[in-house]
């Protein structure tokens, strides 16, 4: 039998306006679960209900709002195989990576369960005698969390577990691909003890609900990642409103290869941040700058290795490559190949979508080179299994071709030499730079986030959360004679 999804609110499940399929992408004709989708009047109730629960739970000494995402933790720990299983049924990436990601909001919950514990404020010397000056981080309020589906638990877990911990109370709207994993993070966290109202989930679509969980005038804060498209229109719209925003967006993620290079683990490393997740990561590696004198040498080998990624059900234990999340997405994809050829590009791997057993939304690792640096291919975000190879004259070149996009989320560099890799870090205009690593792949305990048209306002995770999930409130108090 079929589940069917409904959304959480004020402490019940809620039916929606009409159903809508949850397919799995690498079997389109399986129906992973039926979503009851909410409309507009249901997501001003999840606003309303995460109001009227904002007192208490801010009233909730903050160890004990830790406790609940510690236990939390716990059970998703215990749930992680099947929570994984699931994830990789309705988003298609493969079964390795679905349960690494379920382990990452595992330790993104304990790790948020442990900033409870850490200090609230500072005291501060008063110019008076008599005066006895601190400042304390309360929270925010009431936080609308809006995710993308192509990290369907843990950038939930990265959003979430910091408003709760720092005692807001949070209205969720995940992607509508994926709404069976929203449900699992959501009931781990009930099954914890999360008391009604504190956490609000709304299968909804974006066009239906987004308006109202954007402007809605309980609603005081908006955390979003996703496509810049809707990012910036939100933005607008909640700045007008008067709420405090903050936006994780778009990649055009550089990986950059000098000549005196460990190609091993170049050529390793870019295709695993190229390919893996089928290349919809927003930290994926999508144009690949090498330096001309080994060019021959690291592209042939670049195309090996991505010919020899298994393409296949994720599933299946030996598949790399998954198919793309949706039929749309394909079509994106696909749109892309396409106009890489009307941009005079060459592919040396893939190029073309595919089928499994006749089914499925695949494309093949994909390498394509002969393409202008100004080409659309070289600077829209793809998100798909789409590497483009530039060549570079010199470091200067290839960092000046790296910074050549309006976006900034992550870049690589893969070089011995040490000075460069200083210059690099200290030039390059990304979020996240990593040396001798692929351009995805971050650790939860470290600011993350972009520059430039990748993201706007404060970092997440690590203790940068406490920046957007709190504000200051100054104290002065005098000692009476
Ligand atoms: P999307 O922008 O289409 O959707 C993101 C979320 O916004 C979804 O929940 C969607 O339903 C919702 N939404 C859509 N219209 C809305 C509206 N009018 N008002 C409010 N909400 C609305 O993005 P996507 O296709 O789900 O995800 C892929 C994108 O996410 C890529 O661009 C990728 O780079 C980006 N991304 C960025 C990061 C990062 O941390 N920088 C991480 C992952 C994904």
């Amino acid at each position: 039998m079929t589940v069917e999804l409904r959304s959480y609110i004020g402490g019940a499940w809620r039916d929606g306006v009409r159903l809508s399929d949850d397919l799995n992408p690498a079997h389109p004709s399986e129906v992973v679960a039926r979503t009851a989708l909410a409309g507009a009047e249901l997501a001003a109730e999840a606003v309303q209900a995460a109001r009227s629960a904002f007192a208490a739970w801010r009233a909730t000494p903050a160890p004990a709002r830790g406790d609940i995402l510690r236990k939390a933790a716990e059970l998703l720990e215990e749930r992680v195989e099947s929570v994984g299983r699931d994830l990789t049924r309705e988003e298609g990436k493969t079964l390795a990576e679905a349960i690494g990601e379920t382990r990452r909001a595992v330790s993104i919950l304990r790790y948020y369960a442990g900033q409870t514990l850490e200090p609230d404020g500072e005291t501060y010397p008063s110019s008076s005698r008599v005066t006895f000056l601190y400042a304390r981080r309360e929270p925010v309020g009431v936080v609308s969390v809006i995710t993308p589906w192509n990290f369907p638990i843990a950038i939930p877990a990265w959003k979430i577990a910091p408003a709760l911990a720092y005692g807001n109370t949070v209205v969720w709207k995940p992607a509508e691909l994926v709404p069976l994993t929203a449900v699992h993070l959501v009931q781990a966290l009930l099954d914890a003890g999360l008391p009604p109202g504190v956490l609000n989930l709304v299968l909804g679509k974006g066009s239906e609900v987004g308006d109202i969980l954007v402007t809605h005038p309980e609603v005081d804060a908006i955390t979003f990642t996703g496509s810049n498209v809707v990012g910036r229109a939100l933005q607008h719209k909640a700045i007008e409103h008067g709420k405090k925003v903050q936006l994780e967006m778009g990649g055009k993620n550089p990986a950059v290869v000098l000549a005196d290079a460990n190609l091993d683990v170049a050529v390793e490393q870019v295709a695993r941040g190229a390919f893996l997740s089928a290349g919809q990561k927003c930290t994926a590696t999508s144009r690949v700058i090498v330096e001309r004198a080994i060019l021959p040498e690291f592209q042939e080998r670049l195309a090996a290795l991505a010919q020899s990624w298994k393409l296949g059900d994720p599933l299946e234990p030996d598949t790399r490559v998954g198919p793309l999340v949706s039929e749309d997405q394909l079509q994106k994809v696909s749109g892309y190949l396409q106009l890489a050829r009307r941009e005079g590009g060459r592919f040396l791997a893939g190029g073309e979508a595919t089928t499994i057993n006749g089914e499925g939304y695949y494309v093949r690792p994909s390498i394509v080179t002969d393409l202008d640096q100004g080409s659309h291919v070289a600077q829209e975000e793809i998100f798909g299994p789409v590497a483009a190879l530039l060549p570079a004259a010199s470091f200067e070149e290839a960092v000046a071709l790296a910074n050549a996009t309006p976006f900034g989320l992550s870049a690589s560099l893969f070089t011995n030499n040490l000075s460069l890799a200083l210059r690099f870090a200290s030039e390059i205009q990304a979020g996240v730079v990593k040396i001798n690593q692929e351009s995805a792949g971050l650790e939860f305990q470290v600011p993350f986030g972009g520059m430039k048209d990748s993201s706007s306002g404060s970092r997440e995770q690590g203790k940068a959360a406490r920046e957007f999930f709190t504000q200051w409130k100054t104290v002065y108090i005098d000692q009476l004679p």
